[in-house]
């Protein structure tokens, strides 16, 4: 379980706890909202495990009896607010596990802590049982809200709380995350990052996906031989793809990664720009036979496929009509 120091990027939540911390004024209730996998269960873990740490310090120790209990999970003033219906946290939840154990003092620690993960589905009734703990609460509680979307929150539960904003992570920030803690190599930590799109935890994901990897695989192969195969073939493998349980636009975005790298290496001629800087030789054979003007239409080709299966064009059209597209240019 890392401490703020070691969470990556997110440096103005960090400061923020951090100030918090040693100034010992810290409020009794926050929202951390962000897109899933961008670490806001590991921020709240973080500062929870950080103020209860019997050392004192910016960063918990690890070793100190409550340190030890929350890193095993045990910590009897960390409360993980549970729900029995998947999709909603009930009035009863909030009241059970909230509002009424509130009441008892912290077991052994300064602080109790309270983590809603999933907060937005609390149901109105939930969180108008919540207000009245957020309103006033007793001088050891903090409520941490986790949500990816603080907007489902009754304004009077906004206004009470205050609320952190996870931000998406520099490109560089993942792919050095990517090659120096897990060991992936270059091409498809660069891969996995382009799809990211700043979301640490989608870029870990991806990187051990193994759909993903032979996703990877056979659109690459399909893409170096787009010369040399029939339309009719390709097509063939991108069907095998989609009944693998891939979703196409993955796929399709994988391929404009692709064409992008064309496009990088026809206009600066630098193989160190490219993510898939390992098919050197391909990417420079289509950079090669390519205008730009041709590219671009690719590109155009691969985004309008996109618009035509959301509309429910028909699959096979729409992945003929693209593939044209790309051996026509
Ligand atoms: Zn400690």
């Amino acid at each position: 379980m890392p401490g703020l120091n070691d969470i990556i990027g997110q440096d103005q939540i960090k400061e923020y706890f951090q100030r918090a911390i040693r100034q010992h004024n810290i409020s009794h209730a926050y929202i951390l909202t962000g897109e899933p996998g961008m670490g806001r269960k590991t921020m709240a873990n973080a500062f929870a495990m950080t103020l209860l740490c019997e050392s004192g310090e910016e960063r918990p120790c690890s070793t100190c009896h409550s340190c030890r209990q929350f890193l095993t999970g045990n910590h009897p003033d960390v409360i993980r607010v549970h729900h029995e219906k998947p999709n909603s946290i009930g009035v009863d939840d909030v009241r059970d596990q909230i509002v009424n154990d509130v009441q008892i003092k912290p077991y052994s620690s300064q602080y109790k802590i309270y983590i809603v993960d999933e907060a937005e589905k609390m149901t109105v009734q939930a969180q108008n049982a919540l207000l009245k703990t957020i309103e006033e609460p007793p001088s050891y509680a903090i409520i941490l809200l986790v949500t990816a979307n603080a907007e489902g929150f009754l304004p009077t539960i906004l206004s009470r709380c205050i609320t952190l904003k996870l931000k998406p992570l520099y490109d560089k920030a993942i792919q050095e995350y990517l090659e120096k803690n897990l060991q992936i190599d270059k091409t498809q930590a660069g891969i996995c990052t382009s799809f990211a799109r700043g979301n640490l935890g989608k870029a870990i994901r991806l990187a051990s996906s193994e759909e993903f990897m032979t996703m990877r695989q056979e659109v690459t192969d399909l893409l170096k031989q787009v010369y040399r195969m029939s339309v009719l073939d390709m097509l063939e493998t991108l069907k095998h793809i989609k009944d693998s349980g891939i979703d196409i636009r993955t796929c399709i975005d994988f391929m404009k990664l692709w064409y992008r790298d064309v496009l990088m290496f026809k206009a600066t001629c630098d193989m160190n720009l490219l993510i898939f800087s390992d098919e050197f030789k391909s990417i420079n054979e289509i950079a090669n036979k390519s205008s730009f003007a041709g590219i671009e239409k690719i590109l155009e080709g691969m985004d309008k496929a996109k618009v035509r299966l959301d509309a429910n064009v028909n699959f096979d059209l729409t992945m003929e009509l693209m593939l044209l597209t790309i051996k026509e240019n």
